[in-house]
């Protein structure tokens, strides 16, 4: 799986010699060396990136380092909790990357020693790298939420990474009572895809409606507003009577859990649950911190046009990890900023200047089986951030017919099953 390569210190020491008196070393395919790109993280950002570097130039020796043989979406997983979907339409293998002619490891990251350029695996072996791409995810911190550690975690689930997760808490809602209360937090900004809350809200409210009428959903936010809120409080309304959002103003803000007693606790009130979905305040993956490349936020900044961190020269930062500016943390966006960084690294690496990138995002929700809407938004660099471009997005109507919304629903699995299939197929 892994090669032995020369050292990036002995190969630009060779390149040195040959160049004689030239103080500026040439771009290294220009040498003739095939450049190894190494890229953590095969989720939404890493595995594209992983696959379009290699067809930004072939001659790109790219590793794909991720510790697990299949991965599994996020997108959608809110339905397989609510009973909806099969958790095996969520898992995708990486077989055909690895087709593509790029080296996948299943080895977790566990050390980058960003000055001499190289990535240790869980297994001891070094990789070196001309450029890094690193693209961890987020994880809870499970240091935000008094009572909420990883241990916390296999009664109170957050199922914000899927598969284990997923089902765990697919599992609780089946196995509980009728008449139960379930209760999920929400943490404040920033966070994985926010949306994706909202619509497990309805999901779960959707479950207790159709399979366990006596029971009711709380859901306590650490925020007052949110995307596409109308949209998400109108088919509440509609649907959902037992559905109660608690905002932040009504105290709604979770401050702490006691897996013991089956509680959560607010700015103003403590909840007994049957079942709890605690989504926790959340952070860039481990290894990015442990790379140097996350600021005090947690996140870790970066260039717009190259994704190269501010902080460690060398390391593009993807997909949840990074601080994007106004770009969400979705996977639709980790998919398209992956496309532009593989694109600037190719160029780089051959000596030539990125261009400068814009992409769109869309993220769908479901709030009910045949019920979606989406917000859409487009993004460019603008001294030094990504800011959305003033009037080129924009959301679902709020008045739409029903038509309208079973359409958006049919559109949101054909964004899954096109992006999935791009990215893995
Ligand atoms: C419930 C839910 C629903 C969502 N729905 C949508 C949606 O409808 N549309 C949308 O666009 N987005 C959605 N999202 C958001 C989307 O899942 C994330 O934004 C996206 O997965 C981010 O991609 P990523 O590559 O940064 O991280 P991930 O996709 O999480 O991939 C990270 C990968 O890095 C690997 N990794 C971590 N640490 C290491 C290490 N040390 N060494 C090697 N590998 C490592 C992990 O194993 C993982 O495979 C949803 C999220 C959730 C939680």
């Amino acid at each position: 799986m892994t090669r032995p390569r020369p050292s990036r210190r002995g190969f630009v020491k060779t390149a040195a010699a040959g160049v004689g008196a030239c103080l500026f070393p040439l771009p290294l395919l220009a040498q003739g060396s095939q450049p190894r790109m190494v890229v953590i993280g095969g989720g939404f950002a890493g595995a594209t990136a992983a696959r379009f570097l290699k067809r930004a130039d072939p001659r790109l020796d790219v590793t794909l380092v991720e510790p697990n043989p299949v991965f599994a979406a996020c997108p959608f997983s809110n339905e397989v909790i609510a009973g909806l979907r099969d958790m095996r339409v969520q898992l995708f293998g990486y077989d055909r990357i690895a087709a593509d002619g790029v080296a996948v490891v299943h080895q977790a990251a566990t050390a980058v020693d960003g000055k001499a350029r190289s990535v240790t695996l869980g297994n001891g072996t070094k990789l070196n790298y001309e450029r890094l791409v690193m693209a961890p995810g987020s994880d809870p911190r499970f240091d935000a939420l008094p009572g909420y550690d990883q241990a916390a975690a296999e009664r109170m689930p957050h199922a914000w990474k899927a598969g284990e997760q997923t089902l765990l808490l697919r599992r609780q809602l089946e196995a509980m009572e009728d008449g139960g209360t379930v209760v999920m937090t929400l943490p404040a900004l920033p966070y994985r895809c926010p949306p994706a809350s909202y619509e497990r809200a309805s999901l779960i409210a959707h479950y207790l409606k159709t399979r366990k009428p006596r029971s009711k959903l709380v859901v306590l936010d650490a925020k007052d507003t949110f995307s596409m809120q109308r949209l998400f409080e109108n088919a509440w309304q509609e649907f959902y009577p037992n559905l109660e959002w608690v905002p932040v103003s009504s105290g709604g803000n979770p401050t702490g859990v006691d897996t013991a007693a089956m509680t959560v606790s607010s700015d103003f009130d403590t909840y007994k649950a049957a079942v709890a979905n605690v989504i926790p305040p959340q952070k860039a993956g481990r290894i990015a911190q442990l790379a140097g490349t996350a600021d005090r936020t947690g996140w870790c900044p970066v260039d717009p046009v190259t994704f190269e961190s501010r902080i460690v020269p060398g390391i593009h930062v993807l997909g949840d990890a990074a601080i994007a500016g106004a770009v969400p943390k979705s996977a639709f966006a980790a998919n398209a900023a992956a496309k532009i960084c593989a694109a600037a690294v190719a160029r780089l690496v051959r000596g030539e200047t990125p261009a400068s990138p814009k992409f769109v995002n869309t993220c769908y929700s479901l709030a009910a089986p045949d019920y979606g809407f989406s917000v859409a938004g487009v993004y460019q660099p603008v001294s030094g951030q990504w800011l959305e471009v003033e009037g080129a997005g924009g959301v679902s109507p709020v008045d739409a017919p029903r038509a309208f919304r079973s359409q958006e629903a049919k559109f949101a699995n054909g964004w899954f099953n096109t992006i999935t299939s791009e990215i893995f197929g």
